[in-house]
């Protein structure tokens, strides 16, 4: 098992990670201990859970970020106070990051604040959503609209919960594990390189990495001001593309495949603004539109992606914001481009 200290929290990683996980529970001596889990994590994880945990009660929600809302937070927060949870209760979000945020949200308000535990059953949630404290539900059709920053008490990471992750779940987490490669580590992006999503257990040697990457980033910098901004690159573009994708397609793109888009138009304006190099974009592309199936932005106004691009909760005085490229592993915030330059952006990946 390897694990990581930080000032508030721990990480641990590993197939062995639920004796130190249950160690920890006793040594904290909580009231009541409950896990929150949604209907597919409920069928494949819940039963592994419970094989080294006791005395748990068990919340159930829907799966689904049509699901992440205050709404879902009332019942959670009723089904809390209906048990007589108390201050010292502990949640333990059994879950993808649907589970993980909105389980953080609801502890980090109930009673003020109880202690919660983030045990990540997809690869996005081990290597992105559980890790960095940030909670939050959707509201007024915009994701992630309320929430708080709270660190979990602890992280549980337990890869074998991919064997029945659904393959193009899967896919979503590797796109970011490709940014964190991209933003600042040369030597993880090659290692990338080297390893096909197709089958799981490929990439259970870069999980770790991937953690590192984002501690880094997330200690230096908790609430956002500076450096955390990177963790944006490719999703200004991509939430664009997967808010339309939403809205006008009968299969909408997956997060994974719109942020897959949106680094590859990034990567161009990091070339037109920051100067990466050509053979960089070139190698960008590639093993990007290797990986994701490829989208037509044909029919798709640029004005249109450029007016959602404009109600980001990031922009500042109006002016979108960027997180780009200098090259390959050095990422750089706070850039603008114009809207010219974003067409541009679109008409290089849409003639790929
Ligand atoms: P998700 O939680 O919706 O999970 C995707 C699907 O996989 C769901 O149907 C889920 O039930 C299922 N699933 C999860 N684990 C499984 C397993 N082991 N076996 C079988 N099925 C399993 O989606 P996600 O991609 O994990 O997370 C996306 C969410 O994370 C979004 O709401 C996004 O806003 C949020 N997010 C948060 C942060 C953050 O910093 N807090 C960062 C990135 C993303």
């Amino acid at each position: 098992m390897k694990e990581y200290h930080y000032k508030d929290f721990s990480i641990y990683s590993g197939n062995d990670v639920f004796d130190t996980l249950l160690q920890n529970l006793i040594e904290e001596g909580y009231s009541q201990v409950f896990v929150l889990t949604d209907e597919n994590t409920e069928k494949y994880c819940l039963p592994i859970l419970k094989k080294h945990l006791f005395n748990i009660t068990h919340i159930s929600t829907k799966s689904g970020e049509s699901h992440k809302t205050l709404s879902t937070a009332e019942i959670i927060w009723q089904a809390l106070l209906s048990k007589e949870a108390d201050k010292h209760s502990v949640l333990i979000n059994l879950g993808g990051g649907m589970v993980g945020d909105l389980g953080g949200f609801c502890a980090s308000l109930y009673k003020r604040g109880i202690d919660y535990i983030q045990v990540p059953t997809s690869l996005l949630a081990m290597i992105d959503s559980a890790i960095g404290g940030k909670t939050a539900v959707d509201f007024g059709g915009i994701k992630n609209m309320i929430g708080t920053i709270q660190q979990p008490k602890s992280v549980y990471i337990y890869p074998e919960f991919l064997a029945s992750l659904p393959h193009e779940e899967t896919l979503n987490g590797y796109a970011e594990m490709m940014k964190h490669g991209l933003i600042s580590d040369k030597d993880y992006w090659q290692k990338i390189q080297q390893v096909s999503p197709q089958e799981w257990p490929n990439l259970l040697g870069l999980i770790n990495g991937s953690i590192k990457i984002k501690m880094n980033i997330v200690t230096k910098d908790p609430y956002e001001k500076n450096e955390r901004k990177l963790l944006n690159f490719g999703h200004t573009i991509g939430h664009a593309i997967e808010a339309y994708s939403l809205r006008h397609d009968k299969k909408p793109l997956k997060h994974g495949e719109s942020i897959a888009i949106g680094m590859i138009c990034e990567a161009y304006l990091s070339k037109v603004v920051l100067d990466l190099s050509n053979k960089e974009l070139r190698q960008i592309t590639e093993l990007i539109s290797r990986t994701f199936p490829k989208y037509s932005l044909r029919n798709i106004l640029s004005p249109e992606l450029i007016k959602i691009m404009r109600q980001d909760k990031k922009n500042i005085n109006d002016q979108i914001q960027f997180s780009l490229l200098k090259k390959i592993g050095k990422g750089q915030i706070n850039h603008t481009c114009s809207d010219t330059q974003i067409t541009a952006s679109l008409n290089y990946y849409d003639a790929l």
